[in-house]
């Protein structure tokens, strides 16, 4: 069974405001760099739900006439993600359901790691599935719960799961927000500027609407919002809190304020700490767009070489299918990332990326800057080896696919075709986020597993 089905995604709830499906789909335009497969929006106008899914982007998903139909004061909103082949539409969310008491849509961001056992002792039972996301297991275990509320059934559901999850429920009347009890995945709470609620993974979404952000939906928290009511809070879980780092590596947009904290502000401290932890010779600073941007302005910062656009990213290649010759694929990079000529000949040049996966774009864009004429390449990377898959919502790659987990740093130097590497260490990485306490999940470098 596919277990990799409920990664990098965005939600969004809004709440309380006349136009909240048009609301929800500039939400999730702002939210489309953490999914580009599918979008979906599910909106209640109190005495029905209406959804539209579909694949694509957020933009050919939804048009004027298409909102219209999402009537009503409250929507919430998905934007998926999934590996290639994934194309079954059943697959996009919210996943919306007839049951006892009504009628509710779910959109989730992370992954339940209990989601297989859920799902046998669900079906052992009678229960039928009609597609392979983690989150229809909540479906069902809401629909089957004993208790008569649809708050009790929700608190009951989310004792049955285990992982990282990010929630927003849609029932008639009410919407409700939850985060895991270890806050894996972003969940932020706004104010609408008309006076109703927003609830979405990043913050880069409020400003985008409008919304003040208030505070984050805590670690163990569940959100209740009814109308002309304050959102009422429950504490379904004691928070134990191991925020996703790699969300400040890579994931969020550097305009998000995510874990309460500016992205653009950690990533650049990476930078800075990079700067100190591994100093080099050389002539510029490049990043590795858009990624290494926000670190390569703090190294070249910190250590007074001269920053430039190195690398120019075309931004309107969406997934490419020339692949099968070697000349072919070279293209393809080149079609995405070119290097400026100019800049780079004759220079020694430092390249900022934020993470090697599985060492191909490294190898591939190094070679580019070499074939422009640079005369020493030197690799920093923003965070340590990506050592360990994750199994909270990023989507990687198995070990024996992460380069870092196969090779020495030496090895991978040689394989990537570069003067020098050198990477982040953990305890820079925290301190530019700066952790306090043992409150980040760094599995992916560390290996350390919580759930
Ligand atoms: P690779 O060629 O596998 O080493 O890919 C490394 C590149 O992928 C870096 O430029 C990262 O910015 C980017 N990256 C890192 N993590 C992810 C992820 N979970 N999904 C997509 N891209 C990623």
């Amino acid at each position: 069974m596919r277990e990799d089905v409920n990664e990098k995604c965005a939600v969004v709830g809004i709440f309380g405001h006349q136009e909240a499906s048009k609301l929800a789909y500039f939400s999730l335009h702002a939210l489309q760099h953490r999914g580009q497969e599918a979008a979906g929006i599910s909106s209640s106008d109190g005495v029905k739900l209406h959804t539209i899914k579909k694949r694509g982007l957020v933009m050919r998903v939804f048009d004027e006439a298409k909102l219209k139909t999402l009537s009503g004061s409250s929507a919430i909103g998905h934007t998926r993600y999934s590996t290639a082949g994934d194309d079954s539409i059943l697959d996009a969310q919210p996943v919306f359901a007839r049951y006892d008491l009504g009628e509710m849509a779910i959109v989730h961001n992370g992954n339940l790691t209990n989601a297989d056992e859920v799902r046998k002792a669900l079906i052992k039972k009678g229960a039928i599935f009609q597609t392979y996301m983690d989150t229809e297991n909540l479906i069902h275990l809401i629909a089957k719960s004993e208790k008569a509320k649809l708050i009790d059934r929700i608190i009951d559901a989310v004792h049955r799961i285990e992982g990282a999850f990010s929630l927003v429920f849609l029932s008639r009347t009410k919407m409700f927000a939850m985060r895991d009890r270890h806050g894996f995945r972003p969940l932020s709470l706004g104010r609408l500027p008309s006076g109703g609620y927003i609830v979405a993974s990043e913050t880069c979404a409020f400003d985008l609407v409008g919304a003040t952000y208030i505070r984050d939906v805590e670690p163990g928290e569940l959100l209740i919002f009814e109308k002309d009511k304050e959102p009422i809070s429950i504490k379904v879980f004691e928070p134990t809190p191991k925020h996703c780092i790699f969300e400040y590596v890579y994931f969020a947009r550097p305009d998000s304020s995510v874990f309460g904290q500016s992205v653009y502000q950690t990533r650049k401290n990476m930078g800075k700490e990079l700067a100190h932890v591994s100093p080099v010779e050389a002539d510029l600073v490049i990043p590795v767009p858009d990624g290494g941007v926000p670190s390569a302005i703090g190294y070249a910062q910190e250590s007074g070489i001269p920053y430039e656009m190195g690398i120019m990213r075309n931004h309107y290649i969406g997934r490419t299918f020339i692949e099968p010759t070697q000349e072919m694929r070279d293209l393809k990079v080149k079609m995405k990332l070119s290097p400026m000529i100019d800049i780079i000949k004759g220079k020694r040049v430092i390249v900022i990326d934020d993470s090697i996966v599985r060492g191909t774009t490294s190898r591939r864009i190094i070679r580019m800057l070499k074939e422009a004429g640079a005369s020493e390449v030197h690799m920093r990377v923003s965070s340590p080896p990506t050592t360990d898959p994750c199994f909270y919502g990023v989507d990687t790659p198995d070990k024996e696919h992460l380069i870092a987990a196969n090779k020495t740093i030496d090895e991978i130097c040689k394989y990537i075709e570069a003067d020098s590497l050198a990477y982040l260490d953990e305890a820079s990485l925290l301190r530019s986020v700066n952790a306090t306490k043992d409150n980040y999940c760094t599995a992916c470098f560390t290996g350390k597993y919580i759930v």
